[in-house]
């Protein structure tokens, strides 16, 4: 990692659940008081927004496809999240998220690239070959991949690390690690 020279050129790209907050397995953070931040992690995101020149969210929602929450339910945890964030002088630039279905098949969700494509349209400076994508998941990990992104899988499971491997680049128990392995 300390080969990739990361400066304020580069651009962090962050899945949610699992990584920000803690995952709600077979279910979906549909209310703010459901949102529970893993630990270190508004810390790790003061550290990132110092290092980073962007730092992007991006999120497969498919809770919105099934109906179990609305745009409008998700954007309200999202501006809650940011605010709690800025509290600790973090800093997020944007959050995107896929509102699709798995089964629909596109290319706005992870592995498809659609919204690493919508990030560059908001701010073209962005360069893929100097972004990393963190993420807890298969599909994460793709979707940086496919968009010839650095990877970096979150996860203190050894079994998934192994499922994954040949996927990232390098791995970290926590977003805190993370930040503090590249302060
Ligand atoms: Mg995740």
């Amino acid at each position: 990692m300390e080969s990739w020279n990361i400066d304020r050129n580069w651009t962090l790209f962050l899945d949610r659940d699992g990584v920000i907050n803690r995952r709600i397995v077979g279910g979906y953070v549909t209310r703010w008081d459901e949102f529970e931040f893993l630990p270190g992690v508004p810390e790790a995101l003061k550290i990132l927004a110092k290092r980073f020149g962007r730092i992007i969210v991006v999120s497969n929602q498919q809770g919105i496809g099934k109906g179990l929450m609305s745009e409008a339910d998700l954007a309200l945890i999202h501006n809650s999240m940011l605010r709690q964030i800025e509290g600790f002088r973090g800093r997020i630039d944007l959050v995107l998220h896929s509102p699709h279905l798995k089964s629909d098949g596109s290319p706005m969700r992870k592995p498809g690239i659609g919204m690493a494509i919508e990030a560059k349209r908001v701010f073209p400076e962005i360069d893929f070959r100097r972004s990393l994508m963190a993420g807890d998941s298969e599909s994460d990990l793709l979707f940086g991949r496919n968009a010839g992104m650095k990877t970096v899988l979150i996860c203190d499971d050894p079994g998934t690390e192994d499922a994954l491997d040949g996927l990232f680049d390098i791995s970290f128990r926590d977003l805190y690690s993370f930040a503090v392995a590249i302060k």
